[in-house]
């Protein structure tokens, strides 16, 4: 998918917490993108597909209803 802001062409990666528990995205191609420096996410194991565009940082995200 193309980037609504930039054009470029989105990059598919991971919203998810880490093993210290930061909230972060993961994405081929890049280094992970720390959003949230926690420990608040540890162990939740939490994980949802997105894309993302380093560019112009901005992240779609993927969800179904619980
Ligand atoms: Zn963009």
């Amino acid at each position: 998918m193309k980037c609504p802001f930039c054009q470029d062409e989105m990059k598919s990666g991971f919203l998810k917490s880490s093993d210290v528990g930061n909230l972060s995205f993961v994405y081929d191609g890049g280094d992970p993108i720390v959003l949230q420096k926690s420990r608040v996410f540890r162990n939740l194991f939490f994980k949802k597909p997105g894309l993302v565009c380093p560019k112009c940082k901005k992240i779609l995200l993927d969800y179904e209803n619980a």
